[in-house]
């Protein structure tokens, strides 16, 4: 059983598109690094964050969720 409480607005879907903005600076990167959560970084951002979100060089800490995200499996 599950209820069909879920109303789509055709508009509120056209203002919400599906381009990645980073959550830091809020510039459309041509590319970001993504957390599963729906968290984004661009890739200044995360070089100017890097000392606190990623200690190895290998992994990044989403800030969000805290989540460990690979940096080069994206
Ligand atoms: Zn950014
Ligand atoms: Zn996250």
């Amino acid at each position: 059983m599950t209820g069909s409480a879920n109303k789509s607005s055709y508009r509120e879907k056209r203002l919400k598109a599906k381009e990645i903005c980073c959550h830091c600076c809020g510039k459309k990167p041509p590319f970001c690094w993504k957390c599963k959560c729906g968290f984004s970084i661009c890739q200044d951002c995360m070089q100017e964050n890097a000392w606190s979100l990623s200690c190895n060089g290998i992994t990044w800490q989403c800030p969000d969720c805290g989540k460990q995200n690979e940096l080069g499996n994206q």
